[in-house]
């Protein structure tokens, strides 16, 4: 497989309700971009061709093949894939809500597939500690060794990808549905930069990165 050789394809998802943010977050302004754009530069550097999905009744005005997303993140992915031509041979699916994923972290996770494995995801360590909470009670604290918080881009060989999806069913990201069908996924060293907006202080983070990083 070459990995670069015409058949990388990107999917970015942007057809989240933003629920939790209040307005459709991937559409805000981030230092005089909005926050997809942002999110669409690597991709288009690094992907052959690129599927943007949006909610229904978007009118796009930017780069990549538009199509309209479904309820789930999931379904919105399967949407984005119906719309990769068969001959990719590298699916690369990103969230438009992390706007500061580096090229590098592209490249890595495309790099990660030529050793064999169906993905590869970026990671990095749990820093926090984490405990299970039942209405309001912690009822376990969870063991933190080997616990990483995974991000995306995540790269999966495209058929793996297609076939794990076959079967619908919602997970917070791709790499479930390909480790659920029996799929060898491996992580390289996320970025902490690299953060998803979610609320509004989110964005306030992220702009005082790129302020940082200008
Ligand atoms: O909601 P969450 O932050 O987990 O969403 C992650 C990404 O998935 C976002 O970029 C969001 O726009 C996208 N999404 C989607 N379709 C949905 C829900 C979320 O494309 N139905």
């Amino acid at each position: 497989m070459d990995a670069r050789g015409g058949g990388v394809w990107g999917i970015v998802v942007a057809a989240g309700s933003g629920d939790r943010f209040g307005a459709p977050k991937q559409f805000c302004d981030l230092a005089g971009m909005r926050v997809v754009d942002r999110a669409l530069v690597p991709v288009v550097e690094v992907c052959d061709g690129v599927v943007l999905v949006l909610p229904p009744g978007v009118e796009w005005d930017g780069v990549g093949i538009p199509v309209v997303g479904g309820d789930s993140r999931s379904a919105s992915v399967r949407a984005g894939l119906a719309r990769v031509p068969p001959e990719a041979d590298v699916v690369v699916v990103h969230d438009a809500a992390r706007p500061l994923a580096p090229r590098a972290l592209f490249d890595a996770v495309i790099a990660a597939l030529r050793s064999g494995v169906d993905g590869a995801v970026p990671a990095i360590p749990m820093s926090d500690t984490m405990k299970r909470v039942v209405d309001g009670r912690v009822v376990e604290t969870v063991q933190r060794e080997g616990v990483m918080v995974v991000q995306t881009p995540q790269a999966f060989r495209a058929e793996v990808l297609r076939r794990a999806h076959s079967a619908g069913g919602d997970a917070t990201d791709d790499a479930a549905f390909v480790e659920g069908s029996g799929g060898r996924v491996v992580v390289v060293p996320g970025d902490p930069r690299n953060i998803k907006i979610t609320g509004p202080t989110d964005l306030v983070i992220a702009a005082a990165l790129l302020e940082k990083q200008q």
